[in-house]
């Protein structure tokens, strides 16, 4: 079993300032010792539940996050921005299971460290209609490979989003929010056993089903501002439909996504 792992860093117990995500920062690499710990805790509960194979995505900021000599051994690390697919790079129909860990709550919702992609340019994501954040855009990408998401980490917030749409996930809820810029956290300690429980049961658990987009993903990202919406509709095939909010639909979920991703990085240049 093909075990593969999106790795956050927002949603990680004792994270809960921005200074903690910032690279060089004051408490970066405290937290970026904790992000491994729950990482390897995850790992751990993968072989403990069947894996064969494990590879762990460092899916935050420059993706440079997670410290190799910490990490398991037992798992492969991508790392380095920008990759193509970005938080879900190299996720393809070989891996059997997908794990997010330090997830966060999407951009707009009440929980630590909110945000969708970017908290620079995005104030909110719609598909069709409904609000969806880096967990649901994650998931459905899986989704088009048939890859569930089997299990999640992270505050109670996000909780309720990925149990609202997978109530399947068996969630590791590792922090409690207390405004953006706090939370209660767990114990590392004990955020890592409920990280390393959940991952485990959900690999002996085995397959479930994974999200599924809709069958013609529409998606709207609403800017911070008009200048970043005009940008982000130079991205060909995508229509601005308000002055902050640009639209993009295809019959293909991956087409949606890598639009959105150009979409936030033209945005990141005005
Ligand atoms: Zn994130």
């Amino acid at each position: 079993m093909r075990v593969y792992i999106s790795a956050d860093i927002e949603g990680t117990a004792g994270v809960s300032g921005r200074s903690q995500t910032a690279a060089g920062a004051e408490g970066y690499q405290a937290a970026c010792r904790l992000m491994t710990q729950e990482v390897n805790a995850a790992i751990e509960g993968a072989f403990a539940g069947g894996a064969t194979e494990v590879t762990v995505n460092d899916s935050h900021g420059q993706m440079l996050n997670l410290i190799l000599e910490l990490l398991d051994p037992r798992a492969d690390l991508l790392h380095g921005a920008p990759k193509p697919w970005s938080m879900v790079e190299g996720l393809d129909a070989s891996y059997d299971l997908m794990v997010c860990t330090g997830y966060h709550a999407r951009a707009g919702a009440a929980g630590t460290l909110a945000h969708t992609y970017s908290s620079a340019v995005i104030h909110e994501v719609t598909l069709c209609g409904t609000p969806v954040g880096e967990y649901e855009l994650n998931a459905y990408y899986a989704g088009t490979y048939g890859v569930p998401v089997a299990a999640v980490a992270g505050d109670d917030v996000l909780e309720r989003e990925v149990l609202g749409v997978s109530p399947q996930v068996h969630f590791a809820r590792v922090k409690e929010a207390r405004g953006r810029f706090g939370s209660l956290s767990l114990g590392a300690e004990r955020a890592r056993e409920a990280i390393r429980a959940a991952v485990e049961a959900a690999c002996r658990l085995g397959d479930v089903p994974g999200l599924v987009a809709p069958p013609r993903p529409d998606l709207v990202a609403t800017f911070m501002h008009a200048g970043q919406a005009q940008v982000a509709a130079l991205c060909p095939g995508s229509e601005r439909v308000s002055p902050v909010a640009v639209r993009f639909e295809s019959s293909e979920f991956r087409e949606v996504f890598r639009a959105f991703r150009a979409m936030i990085t033209l945005a990141g240049t005005v």
